[in-house]
């Protein structure tokens, strides 16, 4: 099975779709608008808005949404290339729509009258979601890029989702312990103590910092996750100088959040849309490609199996039709015949109107020849003017019929060349199986012998001849 999966190509997934100058330029556009809104809002950051009741649950629920969505497309895609490296980023986005829900659901008057204590939780939940993401980023971007074979990375993910499961409880439980610094009181929103000040931003940093120094966008995730990762700095940059809830500080905080968490789902979506319209495009191709292939095949098997000069089977595909029929009738089939056909006097043709309308001749008897036997029977060159005629189901009286069919048909009217007309005749030689053959060569043999038997009596005639050896004597059917 792992043998089976090394020489599988390779599965093209948002993870390794190659980065375009034209993403660049759409990162680059949106890094602006991320940082442009927050520079603008910077100084008026701490002025009090209008309150806006719904805004925190909307916010709150879109942000869980994204995130839970983009976990699922990112699992979906590591699963599909094998990329534990995906794995890492599902899990993180998994775990912040966790957190990012305990935070909306505690805060006090989200949805909750008053939090009490909640209200603490919910605030560090905030800090954790933030600081989970860059480190969920720092470790995508660490992890090694390789596929694995599909128990490794299912193992691998198993690890990678208990792991994540573990901070994210952890970072719930702690939260709530009450051993952490309070963050809310006054009407202010945040007291954040200095050191998670400075440490949220500075962990975002190294998380950038690590993004840009391991992928070097060259993908497309890679790029988008870096705009996301800048778009969560500009929202604690925006929520540390605002301070308080409802200030402009605080509104922005929680628009360029939610536009982070978005950038990585679109591009997701925008990329998951691409590879399965190429996906299509390519079955598409494939299954044209596989059309002319076929065509090509049976055009081949064709060729493989007729005779070029006269159009008739060639003589591996008669013998082989011969054995067929041999190999059914020892097996309980029908009985069958084979006629031997030899072109009388076809020295005198060739002496008379060279190779070349020889050669016509040839090509002109095996049209009669075919046209006079029924579509089953098998009609095929055997050697330089030899025919041999398989009649699957035919003996006895029947067979002799058909032979006869064949001298009259040849016979029935001239051939015709360079304006010419030629008499040409046939000699048959036709024999029935018989259950003591033990070959094709014993059957090919005695109808050979037949033939010998019609040249002898004069030509222009069958004859037929029993497997005891006894001539125009057929005893089977
Ligand atoms: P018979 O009645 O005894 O069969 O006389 P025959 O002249 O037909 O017999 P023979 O076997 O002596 O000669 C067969 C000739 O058929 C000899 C050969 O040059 C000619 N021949 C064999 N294959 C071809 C072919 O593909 N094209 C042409 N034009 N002649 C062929
Ligand atoms: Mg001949
Ligand atoms: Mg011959």
């Amino acid at each position: 099975m792992d043998e089976a999966w090394q020489d599988r190509e390779p599965v093209l997934t948002v993870g390794r779709v190659a980065a375009t100058p034209a993403v660049w330029l759409a990162a680059i556009i949106v890094v602006s608008l991320f940082v442009g809104a927050t520079l603008l809002c910077a100084p008026r950051a701490a002025v009090t808005a209008p309150i806006l009741p719904g805004f925190l649950p909307a916010l709150a629920s879109l942000t869980v949404l994204a995130d839970i969505l983009t976990a699922y497309l990112l699992w979906g895609q590591a699963r599909a290339g094998e990329e534990p490296a995906l794995v890492v980023l599902a899990a993180t986005y998994a775990g912040t729509a966790v957190l990012v829900a305990v935070n909306a659901w505690l805060f006090p008057a989200t949805f909750l009258v008053s939090a009490g204590h909640a209200g603490e939780t919910a605030a560090w939940a905030w800090i954790f979601s933030h600081v989970l993401f860059a480190l969920g980023a720092a470790s995508y971007g660490l992890y090694p890029t390789s596929r694995r074979a599909p128990r490794a990375f299912m193992s691998s993910a198993r690890r990678i989702v208990s792991v994540m499961v573990l901070l994210v409880v952890g970072a719930i439980v702690l939260a709530h312990s009450g051993h952490l610094p309070p963050l809310l009181g006054h009407g202010a929103f945040f007291r954040l103590p200095r050191l998670v000040l400075g440490l949220m931003p500075l962990v975002m940093a190294i998380a950038v910092a690590v993004l840009i120094a391991r992928r070097r966008m060259r993908t497309v995730l890679d790029t988008w996750l870096l705009v996301a990762m800048v778009g969560m700095w500009c929202d604690a940059g925006l929520m540390r100088w605002g301070r308080g809830r409802f200030t402009l500080g605080w509104y922005g905080a929680h628009g360029v959040s939610l536009a982070a968490s978005l950038t990585v789902l679109a591009a997701c979506l925008f990329e998951v849309n691409w590879l399965y319209r190429r996906l299509v495009l390519r079955e598409a191709r494939m299954n044209t490609t596989n059309a002319s292939l076929r065509a090509a095949n049976n055009e081949l098997a064709t060729i493989a199996e007729r005779d070029e000069l006269t159009g008739l089977l060639n003589r591996r595909a008669v013998l082989g039709r011969l054995a067929e029929s041999l190999a059914a009738w020892r097996q309980g089939g029908l009985a069958f015949s084979i006629l031997m056909v030899d072109l009388d006097h076809f020295k005198v043709i060739n002496d008379e109107a060279g190779h070349l309308g020889g050669d016509e001749v040839l090509a002109q008897v095996a049209r009669r020849l075919r046209a006079a036997v029924r579509a089953s029977d098998a009609v095929g060159r055997y050697g330089g003017e030899e025919f041999i005629v398989v009649l699957p189901g035919t003996s006895g009286d029947g067979a002799r019929k058909a032979g006869l069919k064949l001298v009259e048909a040849v016979r029935s009217a001239p051939f015709c060349y360079a304006g010419r007309a030629m008499p040409v005749t046939v000699s048959v030689g036709g024999t029935c199986a018989d259950e003591g053959d033990e070959g094709l060569d014993t059957l090919i043999a005695r109808a050979d012998r037949a033939l010998y038997v019609a040249k002898r009596d004069g030509r222009d005639r069958q004859a037929w001849m029993d497997a005891s050896g006894a001539e125009d004597m057929c005893a089977c059917g």
